[in-house]
């Protein structure tokens, strides 16, 4: 028969990443707890209105990357392709707001149709903040500072911090005029997709890969004239702020992100070693989406990070071999009396706290040791018939300089403060 394979771009967590993937989880939940940011957990499926409305039909993760379906009552639904949507949604629905400004984080898989590659899967994982409610520049810089420290904290090297402002929604209207403006008069020059955005999106020409569009946009009028001087002031507040937390950043006046309801701060966090996809953070200021999903008008900055990406750079990191934990104690066990008296005894013990992997192979002691040593465990358990006709229980040391113990069978108490004692 045909082997079933897993979908493309979708992808198993094998057991040896796993734990990697709980340090990462466990350091960036400790880091949100010290900062009092608060969990909150949405469906993985939503109304496909709301990202339409929510990330803008003019997208590429609308238009082209969506996994859409209809389903048996008819409506279309959507695995949701980020988090932010959802997360504001969630914040109207239940009104939250009313209660004041909302400090908020997530995490999760997201699902996209794209072009399967190294640090981008069809599903990923994302942890994501946001901030509801926070107007001032200081938000900007403490939104910021919490995705800079985790990924700090977490050992992660050469990073960069990219910074851009895209001003107010006034000042981009009038940016805007002059870039179409600009382009209208070089289109034959512009690559096919920036031709098509110069109508619907045109900041987002800003981002193109093309050379020949990147040379054109060289002498093109930059979105920093355009600021307001209160636009200007804000940018500046910002990375005064950056600067007095010692986060370095440089400026890219490139970094877009195409949406009305965007504006001001806009940041990435990349890295050199993860080639085309060097993206490990982004995001930015969106006061206008709150109000644009239904809500009152709302001020809001967050970002969203790829855990992929995090997870590709950690491991290029030396010490984060694929292995997972080794047990405390490993419990060689062989008779027709002492293998079920073992299944009693792995159980006490991880009742009183001990991980403890169980050998159910029956094979011979030696194999059975073996294994015992190839697990990293500290102490080996063991139990023959023998033993469980004398009650007790062998513990004989792995590693370390511990010495061997006989110990009664039903005292775990005993066993326990004799394998914490020595090993750990
Ligand atoms: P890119 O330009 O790499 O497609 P994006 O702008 O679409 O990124 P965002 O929507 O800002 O990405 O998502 C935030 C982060 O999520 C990215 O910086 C990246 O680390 C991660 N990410 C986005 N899409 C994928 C994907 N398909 N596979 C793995 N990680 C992804
Ligand atoms: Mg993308």
């Amino acid at each position: 028969m045909e082997k079933l394979q897993s979908l493309r771009g979708m992808v198993d967590l094998l057991p040896a990443h796993t734990s990697l993937w709980q340090r990462v989880e466990a350091t960036a939940r400790d880091h949100f707890r010290r900062a009092g940011v608060q969990e909150i957990r949405t469906p993985l499926l939503e109304v496909t209105e709301l990202f339409a409305r929510g990330i803008g039909e003019a997208t590429d993760v609308v238009g082209k990357e969506m996994y859409t379906f209809v389903d048996r009552g008819d409506r279309s639904c959507t695995l949701r392709p980020e988090g932010t949507a959802s997360v504001v949604r969630a914040v109207i629905q239940h009104g939250l707001l009313s209660q004041g400004s909302q400090r908020l984080w997530y995490g999760g898989p997201m699902f996209r149709y794209e072009r399967p590659q190294a640090g981008r899967q069809r599903q990923f994982h994302q942890i994501g903040l946001e901030f509801l409610g926070f107007a001032d520049a200081r938000s900007d810089v403490e939104a910021i500072s919490i995705a800079w420290d985790l990924l700090a904290d977490l050992g992660v090297q050469g990073l960069a911090l990219e910074l851009n402002t895209l001003g107010s929604t006034d000042d981009r209207a009038r940016y805007r005029e002059q870039l179409v403006a600009y382009l209208q008069r070089h289109k034959d020059q512009l690559d096919p997709d920036s031709q098509d955005r110069l109508e619907r999106n045109p900041l987002r020409i800003l981002d193109s890969k093309n050379p020949d569009t990147q040379a054109l946009l060289a002498d093109a009028p930059t979105l920093a004239e355009a600021l307001a001087p209160e636009s200007r002031d804000r940018f500046e507040q910002v990375k005064a702020g950056l600067t007095a937390l010692d986060i370095p950043f440089t400026l890219n006046p490139r970094l877009v992100r195409g949406l009305d309801y965007y504006s001001h701060t806009a940041f990435e966090i990349t890295s050199t070693q993860l080639g085309a996809q060097a993206t490990v953070c982004g995001g930015g200021r969106y006061d206008g989406l709150v109000e644009q999903l239904g809500g009152a008008s709302t001020p809001a900055i967050g970002w969203a990070l790829g855990m992929e990406r995090l997870v590709l750079l950690l491991e290029q990191v030396a010490g984060e071999a694929a292995v997972g934990p080794a047990p405390d104690v490993y419990l060689v066990n062989r008779g027709e009396a002492a293998e079920p008296a073992a299944l009693t005894l792995a159980r006490n013990l991880r009742r009183a706290g001990l991980s403890v992997e169980l050998d159910s192979s029956g094979a011979a002691f030696g194999k059975q040791f073996k294994r015992a040593d190839r697990s990293g465990a500290a102490w080996a358990a063991v139990l023959g018939d023998g033993e469980v006709e004398q009650g007790v229980v062998r513990l004989k040391p792995l590693r370390g300089n511990g010495e061997e113990q006989e110990l009664p069978l039903a005292d775990v108490d005993a066993q326990k403060a004799c394998l914490v004692a020595i090993a750990f």
